[in-house]
């Protein structure tokens, strides 16, 4: 299984809780500006597929492709469907690949959608947030529900399957308002639904109003009665959950993001783009500042990997590719130990769960046992589920099973 990634870097404006890595500048110099944006990634594609047939990796077709943000669709339709086709070119594509972009409400309409659709594109996911005006507000969203039901109305009429994306936990929010958001998002009649806790990172507006007193800070206590809420009325909707923070029908759960949780390969292509390689050669930490590659160089302990990323500012992202260099902005390798915990906090975030002979004597049936009494998980066909409350308390059971490897 291999993955595509695209990032793309843009946004109309800066939400305040947001501190993703994204830019309201049209042009960051380099090449790296909106219109020319799908350019850099294409010539970043062929820098990368370069690099693995240099090492040795040969991955097959690509089985998903997700352009993420930013807001991918501040971008014309047509330079994503360039990227896709581009992929085609790169790797392939699997005929009954998966290939999603997120959207924002405010940036597309039919004849948007429509296009990707004729691009190849089949699965659209919509950031809603939430469906009361001052909650969006607290969130400086500057979309409306209607812009959210019109362009599911699009996907819908022109064959995609769509998604939408909830937070809980804003400032302001009551349970009531947190419910009408939920409702609405299966009134909308979609297939898959995430909702994510909000997280304040300090460095954000809404970080610094939190520090300095002008607004709540989160609660512990309210955000785990609204992800009961949310899966109490998300199940009852017929929307199962697969991954702590996603819900879907049965067959429409997301491809792409199970492949991260099942730790295949993916290539992330655009700034602060992650990768992640089973296969590959050790790694020497971190790439230097000139962004020389320096994987395979001598490092001889044995791995279970590689992980990499993208230079994350896009101006430089672009200066590395202008020369020709691989940009990312370090790798390391990542060793049989760390690819164990790896199994355990992925397997752990999904219904599929974890098969636990995996770990021989490393991990006990006691420990398991003593898992499951405590109402964190139940054990079926030698594989760990979560439960609810197990799902709410998923740390204190990594933390446990970590503890326990020692
Ligand atoms: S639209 Fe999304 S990525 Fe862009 S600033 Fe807002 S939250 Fe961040």
């Amino acid at each position: 299984m291999f993955e595509v990634y695209i990032h793309v870097p843009f946004c109309m404006r800066r939400c305040g809780y947001c501190d993703f890595n994204t830019y309201t500048a049209i042009d960051m110099g380099a090449g790296a500006s909106r219109s020319n944006y799908a350019n850099m990634v294409i010539r970043e594609m062929a820098i990368v597929r370069e690099w693995q047939e240099r090492h040795g990796i040969a991955e097959p077709t690509a089985g998903t492709v997700f352009f993420g943000g930013g807001t991918p669709t501040i971008l014309k339709a047509a330079d994503l469907v360039n990227m896709l086709d581009a992929v085609r070119k790169t790797w392939g594509i699997a005929d009954n690949a998966e290939i999603t972009t997120e959207a924002n409400p405010d940036t597309v309409d039919a004849d948007y959608v429509r296009e990707l659709a004729d691009g190849g594109f089949n699965r659209i996911s919509f950031g809603m947030q939430s469906a009361v005006p001052h909650v969006l507000k607290t969130l400086d969203r500057t979309h409306t529900p209607d812009n959210v039901a019109a362009g599911i109305a699009a996907a819908n009429k022109a064959g995609m399957r769509s998604s939408v994306d909830l937070i809980y936990g804003a400032p302001g929010e009551s349970l009531d308002d947190w419910r009408t958001s939920v409702n609405t998002a299966i009134d909308l009649g979609v297939n898959h639904i995430s909702a994510y806790a909000l997280t304040v990172a300090p460095n954000t507006t809404m970080g610094r109003r939190i520090a300095a007193g002008t607004l709540p800070t989160p609660d512990d206590d309210d955000e785990a009665t609204k992800y009961e809420i949310a899966d109490s009325l998300l199940s009852a909707a017929g929307l199962e959950w697969y991954e702590i923070s996603n819900w879907a029908r049965s067959g429409y759960e997301s491809r792409h993001n199970l492949g991260y949780w099942r730790n295949v390969d993916w290539a992330g292509l655009g700034p602060g783009a992650h990768s992640h390689y089973n296969a590959a050669p050790p790694a020497h930490v971190p790439v230097p500042p000139d962004g020389r590659c320096l994987i395979g160089g001598g490092n001889t302990e044995a791995t279970s990997g590689l992980r990499s990323w993208d230079i994350a500012h896009p101006h430089l992202w672009g200066t590395a590719i202008n020369e020709g260099r691989i940009p990312w902005a370090g790798s390391e390798s990542i060793t049989a130990e760390e690819n164990l915990e790896e199994t355990i906090m992925l397997g752990l975030r999904i219904r599929e769960g974890l098969e636990i002979t995996q770990f021989g004597g490393a991990i006990t049936e006691t420990t398991w046992r003593e898992l499951e009494h405590d109402g964190l998980v139940t054990i079926e066909h030698h594989r760990a589920v979560p439960t609810l409350r197990g799902r709410l308390l998923n740390d204190t059971i990594i933390t446990k099973l970590l503890e326990t490897l020692g």
